[in-house]
């Protein structure tokens, strides 16, 4: 089943310069799908869009078969991870968790609830006092996903979301993801873990100059790619 479907997206940011042009494709419940590109190519935008912070000049969001194009943001029941955790530095892990939800007028027990299982289900339970100054990389990233989850979302985007890391750390999150993945989740991902996209993702779709220039099995597009612009982005790469 199609859970979200991009048709046509045509994005203009202020200079006048296309940013991404007639950008289609699908994702079907469950998968993983990983956005492979250059720095500039479109990838961020791309998530912008299906997570309503940013409109399209053109074209349609489909989210579990509805137009999305005028829902805002917060009624799209999409979560987005950043490379940059945007936790908020000042509350404790508990409170970061809870705020979404609190914002969305659940009731106070029943956030409660929620953080607890949640936490404890994905191994933060005995952090969650503790201030998002005091504690890790790893920790802050494991945060802001489990932060996104309790919004119990249809679809998870995540941009770069091991990119701050040490390298340490970055294993704990990939192992998180995966685990999401495992369970069902329908993931969007930019990462240039090509391992670890590899091995999880359902497909890969190599984004440049705004456009999709393929779009295949991880393997496929590894092993055997056909794009000029893609041998040469994975020669720099791998
Ligand atoms: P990627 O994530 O692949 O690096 P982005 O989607 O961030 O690419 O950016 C694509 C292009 O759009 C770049 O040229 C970037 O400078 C431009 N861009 C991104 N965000 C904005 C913005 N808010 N305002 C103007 N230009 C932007
Ligand atoms: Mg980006």
């Amino acid at each position: 089943m199609k859970k979200l479907e991009l048709i046509n997206i045509n994005k203009t940011y202020e200079l006048n310069i296309p940013v991404l042009k007639n950008i289609s494709f699908f994702v079907d419940s469950g998968d993983f799908l990983v956005l492979l590109g250059p720095s500039g190519s479109g990838k961020s935008t791309i998530l912008s869009i299906i997570a309503g912070f940013e409109p399209q000049n053109s074209g349609d969001v489909f989210i579990d078969g509805n137009n999305c194009n005028k829902k805002p943001c917060q009624d799209r029941d999409v979560a987005m991870v950043f490379q940059n955790y945007a936790l908020y530095p000042c509350m404790n892990v508990y409170n970061n968790i809870a705020f979404p939800l609190i914002n969305r007028h659940e009731k106070k027990e029943i956030v409660n609830q929620k953080v607890r299982t949640i936490a404890k289900t994905l191994h933060i339970e005995d952090i969650l006092k503790k201030k998002v100054d005091k504690i890790s990389g790893g920790q802050k990233q494991r945060v802001a996903i489990v932060r996104a989850l309790a919004m119990n979302p249809d679809v998870m985007l995540f941009d770069e979301p091991t990119s701050a890391l040490d390298p340490e750390m970055v294993g704990e999150v990939l192992a998180l993801m995966k685990e999401l993945a495992a369970e069902g989740m329908t993931m969007v991902v930019v990462t240039h873990e090509m391992g670890f996209a590899r091995e999880v993702a359902s497909r890969v779709l190599f984004i440049n100059d705004g456009t999709i220039q393929e779009d295949e099995t991880p393997e496929e597009l590894f092993d055997h790619p056909k794009n000029a612009r893609l041998q040469e982005f994975l020669s720099k790469i791998l």
